[in-house]
This record gives C-alpha cells, structure tokens and sequence, in this order.
C-alpha cells in the first residue's frame, strides 16, 4: 500500500499542492487528471522525491519517507520503491536499449552482470523490444525508446509505478503501442500512478480516478463516477471543453 499524507509543495509564493492525502491500494491505477499547471507532475515528483514537498510524508509498504533529507537510507530505499516514466524518454544515448534496462539493477540493486542482463531481457520481452536489446536509443521510434524506458523502470520492481504523460511526446500513430503496453503492464497487477491527457485511455486502464486543480483533489472516483457523474464544477467544465 501506497499512503502520501498532507503532502503540500509550493515554489515561492505559489501554492502546488495544497495538503494532499491519498491511500493507494496495492494493484489500484490511479489515473490523475486536471488542466495544465494544476500539479500533476509536481505530485508525482513529490511522491518519488525529485522534488521535496513543504509538508507531508510518503508511506511505502511499512516506511514512512517523511522530510528529512538527512535520511539517505529512506530516499535510496523510495528511489528502489518507485519507478517513473517521462514524458520524454530520457534513456542513456550512449547505452543500448539492453544497457539502459540493466543500468539500475546493476548500479542500484547491486546486481551481477548476468542476472541483470537476463532480467532486462525479459523485461525487454514484456514492452516487445526483445529485438532491439542491442540497438541504440538514436536508431528507435519515440514509441520504442519510451517502451525500453517503461522495461528499465519495470525491471526494478517498484512498488508503484508513476507515469507521467508517457505517451504526450509521441507522433499520434505512436500512441498506441505505448498504451498498449501499459494496459498490459497493469493487468499484470503493477500499482500505479498515471497522468494523461488521453481521457479515453484512463478511462479505460484505471480503476480510479483523481481530478486535480489547484493543488486540490476535487474528484475521487470510479471512471465511471468521475467521468459521467462529475461532482465538481471545474470537472465538469473541463470535460466540456474536451468535447
Ligand atoms: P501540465 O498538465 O501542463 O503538465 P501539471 O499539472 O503537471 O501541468 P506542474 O508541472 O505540476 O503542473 O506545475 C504546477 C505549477 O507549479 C505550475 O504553476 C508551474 O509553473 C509550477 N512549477 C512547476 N515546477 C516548478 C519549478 N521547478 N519552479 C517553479 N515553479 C514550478
Ligand atoms: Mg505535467
């Protein structure tokens, strides 16, 4: 189980995330929506600690990842936790899709060369990238750098997954592949946190589904709840301007 408690970020003046709370129940794809700059990133980022939220803490299986930065022990075991995927791929360039997979089980999860290469080759199975093990990131589409990049953080075995618009930066007939593999990475079971502006898509992979604006949770629901019966105004404006 994933718990984040009265979570706040501001940058400056500019209140981010205003006392979030949210119990993630293991296996659940939360799906989090909301219009630009509401927050969406900066919560996932919060969440695996790319940013240091003002107030609030994390709690992954038992460990509760509070404020102190002093604690490299809780950051190094919510980095081993938590796995994220970008908008933008960011593989190394100048390592093969294979390399880039075994990166973190070698330098993070201190594994043996062998056993990470098997790992990351079966992960590499699971996204369908098997075949370009040993081809470069410069030689793929987006959609197959971005497939290589779900395999390398899958390959960790976080506890929660967080994606953040991972299909936004591709060429709409790559789309497609992209969430394909996702819905099968969730079907497998994964928690995960997913932030898309592909309403049909979260729709259709989540079992959950968050609006946020302002900082603010203002829906928490069924798909079917938030989507159809929207108890909020901005909800509802926001779907209506999608139309
Ligand atoms: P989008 O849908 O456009 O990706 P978002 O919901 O992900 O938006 P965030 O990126 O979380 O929004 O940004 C929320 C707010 O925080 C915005 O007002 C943004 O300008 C501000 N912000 C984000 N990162 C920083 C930063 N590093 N420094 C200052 N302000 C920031
Ligand atoms: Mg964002």
């Amino acid at each position: 189980m994933i718990k984040i408690d009265h979570l706040s970020k501001k940058y400056n003046d500019n209140v981010v995330l205003d006392d979030i709370s949210l119990e993630i129940k293991q296996g659940d794809v939360v799906g989090i929506i909301g219009p630009s700059g509401t927050g969406k990133s900066t919560l996932l980022r919060c969440v695996n600690r790319l940013e240091t939220p003002e107030k609030g803490t994390v709690t992954i299986g038992d460990k509760v990842i509070g404020l102190s930065e002093r604690k490299p022990k809780e950051l190094l075991y919510l980095r081993q936790n938590t796995g994220m995927v970008f908008q933008r791929f960011n593989l190394f360039e100048k390592k093969t899709a294979l390399e880039n997979v075994m990166e973190g089980l070698i330098v993070v999860k201190k594994m043996k060369k062998d056993e990470a290469r098997a790992i990351a080759l079966e992960e590499l199975k699971l996204v369908g990238m098997e075949k370009w093990a040993n081809h470069y990131p410069k030689h793929m589409s987006g959609g197959q750098q971005q497939r290589v990049a779900l395999a390398r953080a899958l390959a960790m075995k976080p506890q929660i997954l967080l994606l953040d618009e991972p299909t936004s930066a591709l060429d709409p007939e790559l789309v497609g592949e992209v969430l394909d593999v996702i819905k099968k990475v969730a079907a497998q079971g994964y928690t995960m946190l997913l932030v898309s502006h592909e309403m049909n898509f979260i729709r259709h992979v989540s079992n959950r589904v968050i609006f946020l604006d302002k900082g603010h949770v203002v829906e928490d629901g069924t798909p079917k709840e938030v989507f159809e019966h929207p108890q909020n105004q901005r909800t509802r404006e926001f779907f209506s301007k999608m139309h």
